[in-house]
């Protein structure tokens, strides 16, 4: 229930509401229906345009993990716990406190409705009958047509099937902000550099991932890198990297699937101080592996900053040509693939030699001992001689030995710099 604190009598609790959200969301645990109910809520609140908000909630693990005085530690409720925190973000002042689920009749009431008559819960959040007052409401079901005129042969009304979702696109494994329905399109495969898959726009959830029989696998490549893959492979495949530092671990690209076993083993691994991700490509559920290790920092070059679908508190949308995140963990800008395309550093790898992360910024090609770079790799669109001279001008300074390249194996153990250097000038001779 969303009650306008300006009029008379707002701090009642049956004061007259001027919106109420109910939503069946299928089988889920209280606390993730609590969650969701936060995000609607304060999108809800948004769009009414409210400047500032407190949440009035009968749930006090919320209110305290709101107040971030407890951790979320569930990883789609912290991807819930992040979205709400963003939204929180726009308003210019919030705060939340508990109310007994005594005090908080009217939004109980709405609960109610929604479980045992969800078509009435419809109803009364689109205006057309009055919010319930009490407990008692449920128990009052009424056969109203749908207002959307959607009803099928049956008469029955079609509702939405699970409530909201934060959607995977199918082709990139980019993952979007909670929404009732799918996205109409993914902006990052429309671009040119990427492609709608063949079926058309498709989406899937995390949920839909894991009852496919998703998982992840944690697999040391080197001294103090760890490869993270999905098994069997989602959307483009790529790997994420996890680089262990003294001054903490750093996930570089990221990937669309996120399950327990892989958040526990990391954090018994120290969890994650940092997410840097080459470019849009491989954003996958970056925001959810944030959430997941405490709103950890999410580095993007500000470059890339429009492609970003699911801001989530952690997002630093970093600017330069460098910047050093942690310790011997160097982000640099090669742009090429992308203007904010980014490769990582990391100073110790390759036993104190030198390694460069280079997602497909710089791509490991079937013959290690050679790289290439392209605008668009689905699409075989090359770069022009400016930019690809630009990409070894980046990272000349670095010292390295080792590369390391988007996917699995894509390794190029050693001589790097002269594997980058040998395949500018092979590239510009046959381009
Ligand atoms: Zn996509
Ligand atoms: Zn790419």
């Amino acid at each position: 229930m969303i009650i306008d604190a300006e009029q008379p009598g707002a701090s009642d609790p049956m004061a007259r509401p001027i919106a109420a959200i109910a939503r069946p969301l299928g089988i889920q645990t209280n606390n993730f229906a609590e969650w969701t109910a936060v995000v609607l809520a304060l999108e809800r609140a948004r769009a009414l345009g409210a400047s500032e908000v407190e949440l009035v909630l009968d749930s006090k693990l919320v209110v305290e993990q709101l107040m971030g005085r407890w951790r979320v530690k569930e990883p789609t409720l912290a991807t819930l716990h992040a979205q709400a925190r963003t939204l929180l973000a726009g308003f210019r002042g919030w705060n939340a406190r508990h109310e007994g689920r005594a005090n908080n009749k009217q939004a109980d009431a709405m609960a109610n409705l929604a479980l045992d008559d969800p078509v009435a819960a419809r109803l009364a959040e689109a205006g057309e009958r009055p919010p319930p007052t009490s407990g008692s409401a449920a128990g009052d079901p009424i056969a109203a047509p749908d207002p959307s005129g959607r009803a099928d042969a049956s008469g029955l009304v079609r509702l939405p099937s699970a409530g909201p979702e934060a959607w995977i696109c199918v082709t990139c494994g980019v993952q979007y902000p909670l929404s009732d329905v799918p996205p109409v399109e993914c902006p990052i495969c429309q671009d040119e550099r990427q492609y709608v898959g063949w079926g058309g726009q498709q989406w899937t959830t995390m949920a839909r991932l894991a009852a496919a029989g998703h998982r992840n696998e944690l697999a040391e490549e080197e001294a103090g890198l760890w490869n993270l893959g999905t098994r069997p492979r989602v959307a483009i495949g790529q790997r994420a990297l996890i680089v262990r530092t003294p001054a903490g671990n750093v996930m570089w690209d990221c990937i669309p699937f996120v399950d327990g076993d892989s958040v526990a083993q990391l954090r018994r691994m120290g969890g994650l101080a940092a997410i840097a991700i080459s470019h849009p490509h491989f954003y996958g559920s970056m925001t959810t592996w944030s959430a997941a290790f405490g709103d950890c920092p999410v580095y993007i070059h500000a470059a890339d900053g429009e492609w970003v679908q699911f801001r989530g508190p952690g997002l630093r949308l970093w600017e330069g040509d460098a910047l050093e995140i942690l310790s011997g963990i160097t982000l640099i800008n090669t742009r090429g693939h992308f203007p904010g395309a980014t490769v990582l550093h990391w100073a110790a790898g390759a036993d104190g030699r030198g390694t460069l992360l280079t997602g497909d910024s710089i791509t490991v090609v079937q013959d290690r001992r050679w790289v290439s770079f392209m605008y668009s790799y689905p699409n075989l669109v090359p770069l022009s001689d400016a930019e690809v001279r630009h990409i070894a001008d980046a990272v000349r300074p670095f010292r390295y030995d080792r590369m390391y390249s988007a996917w699995e194996g894509r390794v190029t153990a050693t001589d790097g710099p002269d594997a980058v250097e040998r395949s500018v000038e092979r590239y510009l001779v046959h381009r």
